[in-house]
C-alpha cells in the first residue's frame, strides 16, 4: 500500500472530513493515477485512504476516513446505493434527478443523472477525477444495480479531466446498441407539469441543468403572480425558464398578449428550446410571442438598451465565469456587467432573477456584485429571495465548496 505523508500541521483540513489534499500539502510519497493511497499525518497518524491524482494540484481524494474500510468493489457498491437512496429524502418533483454529485456524495469526481422513467430512463455518468476512472467499471456495474437500469451514458468530456490527465471519452457505458445499430440519445423528462426534451449526446454536461429546476418553479409561481407582459431570459439553454413563465402565465390566464425573448449563443440549444415550447402546448392560438435570439447576450443586452426597451421579468443564468478563486476577479467584472445592463433594462416593479454556479465566487461576493451593479445602474431594488441548486445537487457540512449555484431574486423599487 503506498502512502502519502503530510507536511507538519496540514491535516487539519482532511480531520475535519473535507476530502481534498492539496499537492503543496503533501511531504513525500507518490502513487499511480486512481491508485488508493493511505494518507497520514507528519507524525504518521492515520487520516485516509484516498484516491491518487499524480496530474492534479488536487493530489488526492479521500474515499474513506475510517482506517479499517477496505477500498474494493463492495465499498463502491454501498456508496453508490446509498447516495441513490438518499434521493427519497427530496421532494423533487422530476424525473430528471442527479443521482450522485461528487464529493457530496463520498464519491468525488463522479457525477450521475439519471433521466426519465419506466423502460425508458437513462444514466448519464461524468468521470472526472482519476480515483473515478479506475473504479470505472465497477461503479458502472453499481449504478445498474442500485437502479434497476440497463443503460449508461458516458460524458466525460467535460474541461475537468484535462487537470486529471484523462482523455476526454463519451459514448455508451452499458447497454450499448448491438453493432451497426444506433440508439436514439434525446430523452424528454417531466420536471413539474413541464415537459422537457434532451439529448444526452450533444447537449451540455449531462444533457440537461437540473439544478435550476426549484428556481424555474419559484419563476413560474412569481409569472403567476405578477401577470409578466414582457419576459427576458439570458442564457435561455433549451428555453427551461422559459417553459416555466409560459406555465406561469397560463395559470393566471394571462399569456395572450406576453411577449418572451430567450437569447443564447448555442442554435442546437435554440432549436431545442422552440420545440420545448411546442411540447408544452404553446400555440400561435395563445397570442403571445415567443422569440428566441442566436446571440451574445452581453451584446444584446446593449442593442436593447438602445431600443429603449423594458422587461417585467428577466432571467440572467450565465456559464461558469470562474471556476475557480484564481478566475474570481475577472468572473466578478463580467459578473458586474451583465447585472448592470440587465438592471437598465428592467421595468420598475420588474424582477431580476441572477445567478453564478461558480464555485470560486461565493454567495456573500456575489451578492456584492450585484449590489454594485444595481448601484451603477442607478436602480435600487428588494433582494427578496436567495436561490440555489435543487436539493439533489446537495451541498455537506464538510464540503462548504459544494456551494457552486447561487442565485438572487431583486424586485425593481417602484422608484
Ligand atoms: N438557464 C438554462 C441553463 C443555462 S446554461 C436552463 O435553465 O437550462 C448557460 C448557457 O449560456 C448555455 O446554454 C450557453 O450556450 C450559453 N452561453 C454561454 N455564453 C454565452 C454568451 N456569451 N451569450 C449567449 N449565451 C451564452
Amino acid at each position: 500500500m503506498k502512502l502519502l505523508k503530510l507536511k507538519a500541521g496540514k491535516e487539519r483540513s482532511l480531520a475535519r472530513r473535507h476530502p481534498w489534499v492539496f499537492e503543496s500539502a503533501i511531504a513525500k510519497g507518490s502513487g499511480d493515477a486512481g491508485e488508493t493511497v493511505r494518507i497520514e499525518s507528519h507524525e504518521g497518524k492515520f487520516l485516509a485512504w484516498a484516491a491518487c491524482s499524480p496530474a492534479s494540484q488536487i493530489r488526492a481524494r479521500a474515499w474513506s476516513f475510517d482506517e479499517t474500510q477496505r477500498i474494493d468493489a463492495a465499498f463502491f457498491h454501498a456508496r453508490v446505493a446509498s447516495a441513490v437512496n438518499a434521493r427519497a429524502l427530496f421532494d423533487l418533483q422530476s424525473d430528471g434527478v442527479r443521482l450522485i454529485h461528487g464529493e457530496a456524495d463520498g464519491l468525488p469526481g463522479l457525477i450521475v443523472d439519471r433521466y426519465g422513467a419506466g423502460e425508458n430512463a437513462v444514466l448519464v455518468a461524468q468521470f472526472l477525477s482519476a480515483g473515478v476512472e479506475r473504479w470505472k467499471a465497477v461503479l458502472a456495474d453499481a449504478l445498474l444495480a442500485a437502479t434497476g437500469l440497463t443503460r449508461l451514458y458516458e460524458r466525460s468530456d467535460a474541461s475537468g479531466r484535462e487537470r486529471e490527465g484523462l482523455p476526454k471519452v463519451t459514448g455508451w457505458l452499458r447497454g450499448a446498441p448491438p453493432e451497426g445499430a444506433s440508439a436514439p440519445t434525446d430523452i424528454t423528462i417531466r420536471e413539474h407539469d413541464w415537459n422537457l426534451k434532451l439529448d444526452i449526446a450533444t447537449g451540455h454536461k449531462t444533457g440537461f441543468y437540473l439544478d435550476q429546476r426549484d428556481s424555474r418553479l419559484r419563476f413560474a409561481e412569481l409569472a403567476r403572480q405578477r401577470k409578466f407582459k414582457r419576459v427576458l431570459n439570458c442564457f435561455c439553454y433549451t428555453g427551461g425558464f422559459t417553459v416555466a413563465a409560459i406555465s406561469g402565465l397560463r395559470a393566471a390566464g394571462a399569456l395572450a398578449g406576453a411577449e418572451l425573448i430567450s437569447v443564447d449563443s448555442s442554435q442546437p440549444a435554440l432549436r431545442q428550446a422552440e420545440a420545448n415550447l411546442a411540447l408544452n402546448g404553446f400555440r400561435e392560438s395563445d397570442g403571445a410571442s415567443a422569440t428566441f435570439l442566436d446571440a451574445d447576450v452581453n451584446a444584446t443586452l446593449r442593442r436593447l438598451i438602445d431600443e429603449g426597451q423594458h422587461f417585467d421579468a428577466i432571467v440572467l443564468d450565465p456559464p461558469k465565469f470562474a471556476p475557480t478563486v484564481a478566475h474570481a476577479e475577472r468572473a466578478a467584472r463580467a459578473y458586474k456587467d451583465i447585472n448592470r445592463l440587465a438592471f437598465k433594462l428592467l421595468s420598475p416593479g420588474g424582477v431580476l432573477l441572477t445567478f453564478s454556479c461558480s464555485g470560486g465566487i461565493s454567495a456573500d461576493l456575489f451578492h456584492k456584485i450585484v449590489a454594485s451593479a444595481g448601484l451603477d445602474a442607478g436602480v435600487n431594488g428588494y433582494i427578496t429571495e436567495r436561490l440555489g441548486a435543487a436539493p439533489d445537487h446537495p451541498m455537506t457540512i464538510e464540503f462548504p465548496e459544494g456551494e457552486y449555484l447561487k442565485g438572487l431574486v431583486v424586485v425593481r423599487k417602484l422608484d
